[in-house]
């Protein structure tokens, strides 16, 4: 039986607007600094097509890592399971921004969604053009999955990271050094901090994790990747989407899910949802505080998670 889930988000967010302890906003990219973090969002898309909303869900906010998800999917459509040589597929059990097993793993990232793996992918989807080409792309990709051609970058968030991204430079010119990344390091930066600046409502980004959700179909015909792709991802999702948390996570929440610093989160309950959350403070893995929060309220809810039967 279908929850009640218009009842269960009104109840979510006024327990959510209760919470004391809300994290801290991201202030290592200046510009995510200034964000409100009193704000909250979730949105709900079902298997049958329904949107279910609440709160500030019309927000756009930063996608940040959440975009790493969309990236992964684009180079895997381009150079298949090739990627898995020059990307592994464990959890880290690191920090996202971690450079220490890069030199023990001769700088092969543990896997897509921390930032060395991404950086890779992003290398990956560059093919040899230049940075504007391959985030033409990530937007269009984005504008079909959500029906949706409004969905664009966030220029001072790219800029600002741009300006203060050492540490991205480091694991990038780290893995340059192996061969790991080959185009110039420049613009293989350029073309990842524009790719985390992309800015969507929680709306907007339940609808792009639909293909998820539908054992990779989009729900308006035809197909973004095959059954066992989007298996792969949302694998990948759960083992390796928050970083050194993604074991609570799974313990907590108990489906796929990916985080960004921009405080956003997408989940996926396969068959059943997709759903997007956003507050913008952070807990100390750099997971949204009161996003996690409302995710374990809404499993518990509705009885949604990987390891029981639907
Ligand atoms: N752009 C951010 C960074 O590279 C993304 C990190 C994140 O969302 N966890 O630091």
């Amino acid at each position: 039986m279908m929850p009640d889930l218009d009842a269960i988000v009104a109840d979510i967010i006024a327990t959510m607007a209760q919470a004391e302890e809300r994290g801290a906003v991201a202030a290592y990219i200046p510009e995510l600094a200034k964000v409100d973090p009193a704000q909250f969002g979730i949105a709900i898309v079902t298997a049958d097509g329904r949107m279910i909303t609440g709160g500030d869900a019309d927000t756009g906010f930063s996608i940040q890592s959440i975009s790493k998800v969309f990236a992964l999917t684009l180079a895997l459509g381009k150079v298949g399971d090739q990627l898995w040589e020059r990307v592994g597929r464990e959890p880290s059990g690191n920090a996202f921004n971690s450079i220490t097993q890069l030199e023990h793993e001769q700088g092969i990232p543990r896997n897509p969604f921390i930032n060395a793996g991404a950086i890779v992918v992003t290398d990956v989807n560059l093919g040899g053009h230049q940075p504007r080409v391959a985030i033409g792309e990530m937007l269009r990709f984005l504008h079909y999955l959500c029906e949706d051609d409004s969905i664009a970058i966030n220029e001072a968030v790219a800029a600002s990271e741009t300006a203060t991204g050492f540490r991205n430079a480091a694991l990038a010119n780290y893995m340059r050094a192996f061969d790991n990344v080959r185009h110039p390091v420049d613009l293989v930066l350029g073309s990842y901090f524009h790719q985390c600046a992309i800015e969507m409502s929680c709306r907007q980004l339940a609808l792009a994790g639909r293909f998820l959700m539908l054992d990779g179909r989009h729900p308006g015909g035809g197909r973004v990747v095959s059954p066992r792709r989007a298996r792969r991802i949302n694998a990948l999702m759960l083992t390796c989407g928050h970083y050194d948390a993604s074991g609570d996570f799974a313990f907590r929440v108990g489906i796929p899910g990916k985080s960004g610093v921009g405080g956003g989160i997408l989940a996926i309950v396969p068959g059943s949802a997709s759903i997007a959350v956003w507050s913008p403070g952070l807990n100390a893995s750099g997971n949204s505080q009161i996003g996690t929060q409302a995710l374990e309220e809404l499993a518990r809810h509705t009885g949604w998670s990987v390891f029981s039967p639907p």
